[in-house]
């Protein structure tokens, strides 16, 4: 086997172990993928119980007050700090473990109204939405979700409070997006009561503030000569822990503290294992899908403070002695950053329902919602610092910071190219198998062979020839309802396609998964917003209001998604790929001309 099969082996492998653990319900994105429309994960639009939305209400009104009186953005960006009063702030209010039990002393809030928390907090200062997600969407995660009842009485009461604060320690020199081939080691002691950790980690928020880190090393696999990763908790003031670099200094996202740390001979008890020993990449993977879930309400507040941003400014400033709003230019920039916020406010709430209703695996759903939400906050910044001008290059208006601090989204917590890659990988992946199935049978049939790729078949078979029902309750979205239908059966038709035309090399064709995953999002970002669009015109109904709510933003947001759609699945067969991919590799390999 060459070094190329053995890497792709190992890849197949461990996305097999970590994906594919066992029966599962199909869920929103992976039904997308056979043609189907799961509507029950998506519609109708997700909805809090009265108590848990006044709960959530209070705890909105008492951190909007804080934020309003305590939070500085452009200090910490002075600064590059986050005053220990702000930390403690949030602590008084919740934040710092809002999903936490109450018995530990969280608020035992769901994801959604998480996600409302946090998009208040990225409406202000991004710096603080990254410490607050690095800390208990991440750092404190993996406790939550698989800590032993005694490790969260141990741990959970100052966590959940902010008296102690959690970092989780993936990132490596050599394991930034390649996650899995984290180097640092975790040694078991001769009795097995402890492990001895060696290594670096860095790029790491909170590393030099934090009391405990999640942190992942490689453990050996008993019996054999394999290594797996495993998650342990480590304290900073076990010898050996050695802070290299407190406060990396950075472009954006200044308040928080970057951090590089090494371990050295650190002795970590057995007991601080969180999960299975050897399960550590599925316990960070895990995690992460939380914090792309709240990334996603962070960039839908940035989203909304940038259009509200332009607003104030091209209904204000006077050129050719119009305001600026009256050119169709700014025009077009305004209605896109408000159709995108609608979108990403709606994408946010459904994806973090999913989490609240018990779906197993969303991770395709996660993925898309950190891409497309991070993708187009940039966009909204990027389009309302045009409206400003020359004044938005100054320091004394927060857009500059904005822009600063946005761009790392698209490269924290697993970079877009990559999860663009993922999402269009897993989410072929179901059909895929079936086609497997069927192309074996054909190569050799048996009774049992030919049974199972007749269910197959006629599996594909089926969702080829139907168009979904998409299910809105308001006669107005049907016309919008029945497009998105024959959109998804297009979007199957197109995979299907695909996988028979590429068969296996697919897996390393990035371009023609960016097409798919670049469909499947909007699919997804679509839905999102018909269903809350469904919601909220059958609940002005139910409230007497005759004037049906004002859509213009959301119907923009599903003309420019379809169009975007067919955009994507036409490129499939129309495309330059060829000429991309020869001037690529000609300049890659005279880099120096
Ligand atoms: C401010 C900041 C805070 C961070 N906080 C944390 C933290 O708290 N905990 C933690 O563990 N990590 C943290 N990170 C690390 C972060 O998650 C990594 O930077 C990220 O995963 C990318 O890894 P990398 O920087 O090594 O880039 P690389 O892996 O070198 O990738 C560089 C670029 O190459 C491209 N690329 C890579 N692989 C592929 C591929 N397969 N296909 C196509 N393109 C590809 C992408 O465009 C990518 O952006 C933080 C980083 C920063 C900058």
């Amino acid at each position: 086997m060459n070094k190329l099969d053995a890497q792709r082996q190992k890849e197949i492998q461990q996305a097999e172990e970590l994906l594919f653990a066992g029966p599962q319900a199909l869920g929103f994105a992976k039904g997308l993928f056979h043609g189907h429309f799961v509507a029950d994960w998506v519609m109708p639009y997700p909805r809090m119980p009265a108590a848990q939305q006044t709960e959530l209400d209070k705890s909105l009104a008492e951190l909007r007050q804080f934020l309003d009186e305590d939070l500085d953005p452009a200090e910490i960006d002075r600064q590059a700090d986050i005053p220990r009063n702000v930390i403690d702030g949030l602590g008084r209010v919740g934040v710092l473990g809002a999903t936490a039990p109450v018995e530990y002393g969280g608020l035992g809030l769901t994801q959604m109204a998480n996600c409302k928390l946090l998009e208040e907090i990225g409406r202000r200062c991004a710096s603080t939405s990254v410490f607050v997600n690095a800390h208990h969407s991440i750092g404190i995660r993996a406790l939550l979700l698989f800590g032993t009842p005694e490790q969260n009485q141990k741990w959970l009461p100052k966590l959940v409070t902010g008296e102690q604060l959690g970092a989780f320690a993936l990132t490596e020199q050599e394991a930034g997006s390649d996650a899995a081939n984290v180097q640092m080691q975790a040694r078991p002691t001769e009795d097995g009561a402890h492990f001895i950790l060696n290594g670096e980690k860095r790029y790491i928020t909170n590393a030099a503030i934090a009391h405990v880190l999640t942190v992942m090393a490689r453990t050996p696999v008993p019996g054999s000569d394999k290594t797996a990763i495993t998650a342990f908790l480590v304290t900073p003031d076990m010898p050996g822990f050695t802070m290299l670099d407190k406060r990396m200094p950075k472009m954006g996202i200044r308040g928080t503290a970057t951090g590089r740390f090494a371990l050295r001979d650190v002795k970590v008890p057995r007991e601080n294992i969180l999960g299975p020993p050897g399960k550590g990449l599925k316990v960070a993977l895990t995690v992460l899908d939380f914090g792309r879930t709240t990334f996603g309400a962070c960039c839908t507040g940035a989203a909304k403070t940038c259009l509200r941003l332009a607003l104030e400014h091209a209904n204000r400033r006077k050129q050719f002695n119009k305001t600026l709003g009256e050119f169709d230019l700014v025009k077009k920039k305004i209605a896109r950053m408000a159709a995108d916020a609608y979108a990403m406010e709606a994408m946010t709430t459904i994806t973090a329902s999913l989490i609240d209703r018990g779906l197993e695996d969303y991770m395709i759903e996660t993925a898309m919602l950190k891409v497309f939400t991070t993708e187009r906050l940039w966009e909204c910044v990027n389009e309302a610092f045009q409206i400003y001008g020359g004044s938005a290059y100054f320091v004394d208006l927060p857009l500059e910071r904005m822009l600063r601090d946005a761009r790392i989204n698209q490269i924290g917590e697993g970079s877009n190219e990559v999860l663009t890659s993922f999402i269009a990988l897993v989410g072929m992946r179901g059909p895929g198998m079936e086609f497997k199935e069927i192309y074996d049978t054909m190569l050799k049939p048996t009774r049992a062979a030919i049974g199972r790729a007749w269910n197959a078949g006629m599996h594909r078979l089926g969702a080829t020839v139907r168009v979904p029902d998409i299910p809105v309750r308001s006669t107005e979205l049907r016309s919008f309802a029945n497009q998105l239908g024959r959109l998804i059966w297009r979007f199957n038709f197109a995979v299907n396609r695909a996988l028979i035309t590429y068969r296996e090399p697919i897996l390393d064709m990035q371009l023609v998964q960016e097409r798919i995953a670049g469909a499947a999002m909007d699919l997804f970002a679509s839905t999102c917003v018909l269903s809350r669009q469904d919601e909220e015109i059958q609940l002005a109904r139910r409230n007497g209001n005759s004037a049906p709510p004002d859509h213009s933003a959301a119907d923009l947001f599903l003309r420019q998604s379809f169009r975007r759609i067919r955009g994507f699945l036409g490129g499939l067969t129309d495309n330059d790929d060829k000429s991309l991919l020869a001037a690529a590799n000609s300049v890659l390999s005279k880099p120096r001309s």
